[in-house]
């Protein structure tokens, strides 16, 4: 069973080379080969689902050597004062970690993601960047849950420890995303203003700020340039809205 898991995602993601521009040291990334996985859509809050890995994993490149962290997208994007700032910050600091996996574990990958997060703060990058990195630790916490949700469901208090962190990262995500939008204008991290709108709709309510959710999802089905979809998944989410505050009305 393990070892069938390990040949799997392994066979999804290819060793890219990269130079760090913090430290200059060379070094190889995981990157998820583009066309192998299977697109079988996205869930409530846009997290994307593939068959066969979770692609989310993937998406952050960190330096071995100095611990400097981004995503792929914004890796060479620094400025000389961050890249002295980023030595002295993080570089100085860090601990070099070497990871021999096949592929990155629901662990390894929440690691790298917290060193992007720390990366990002102290640049500092935008908000929206940094809000969107919680998302998506959100994301891989939830990951973990489901893995061990199926792998080892003799272990529900492990579950309910990615579960509470899941929860923690949603929270962290919608402040930094609400906050973004006060400076902000879309399209904010690849977002379009529907997108972003939908998005904070389904975090609002999940962080049970129900006023702002119907907020944002009424901007969503009145939207010119929303799809037929996200209408109807908006249009879901106000009527879910309006059922529960009925049934605390009764
Ligand atoms: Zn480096």
């Amino acid at each position: 069973m393990e070892n069938n898991n390990v040949k799997d995602e392994s066979n999804y993601i290819f060793d890219k080379s990269m130079n760090c521009p913090i430290c200059d040291m060379d070094f190889k990334t995981k990157q998820v080969k583009t066309g192998k996985a299977r697109f079988l859509g996205t869930e409530e809050d846009l997290r994307p689902k593939y068959t066969g890995i979770d692609t989310i994993k993937y998406d952050v490149c960190m330096c071995p050597y100095c611990g400097y962290a981004s995503t792929i997208r914004e890796f060479n994007n620094v400025t000389p004062k961050q890249r002295k700032l980023l030595r002295d910050e993080i570089g100085s600091k860090y601990v070099s970690m070497e990871h021999n996996e096949p592929y990155y574990t629901y662990d390894t990958a929440i690691t790298r993601y917290k060193m992007a997060l720390l990366t990002a703060m102290t640049k500092p990058a935008r908000g929206s960047e940094q809000a969107y990195l919680c998302l998506k630790l959100a994301w891989l916490y939830r990951g973990a849950m489901e893995e061990v949700q199926e792998n080892e469901p003799e272990l529900p208090e492990r579950a309910d420890y990615y579960r509470e962190l899941e929860e923690q990262y949603i929270k962290k995500a919608y402040a930094g995303f609400t906050e973004a939008l006060l400076k902000e204008y879309p399209p904010i991290c690849n977002m379009d203003e529907m997108t972003i709108n939908y998005l904070m709709a389904q975090l609002a309510h999940r962080c049970g700020d129900d006023d702002s959710a119907q907020k944002f999802a009424f901007m969503v089905v009145g939207s010119r340039n929303a799809s037929a979809n996200a209408k109807e998944k908006a249009r879901t989410l106000i009527d879910e809205i309006r059922e529960a505050r009925q049934e605390t009305r009764e």
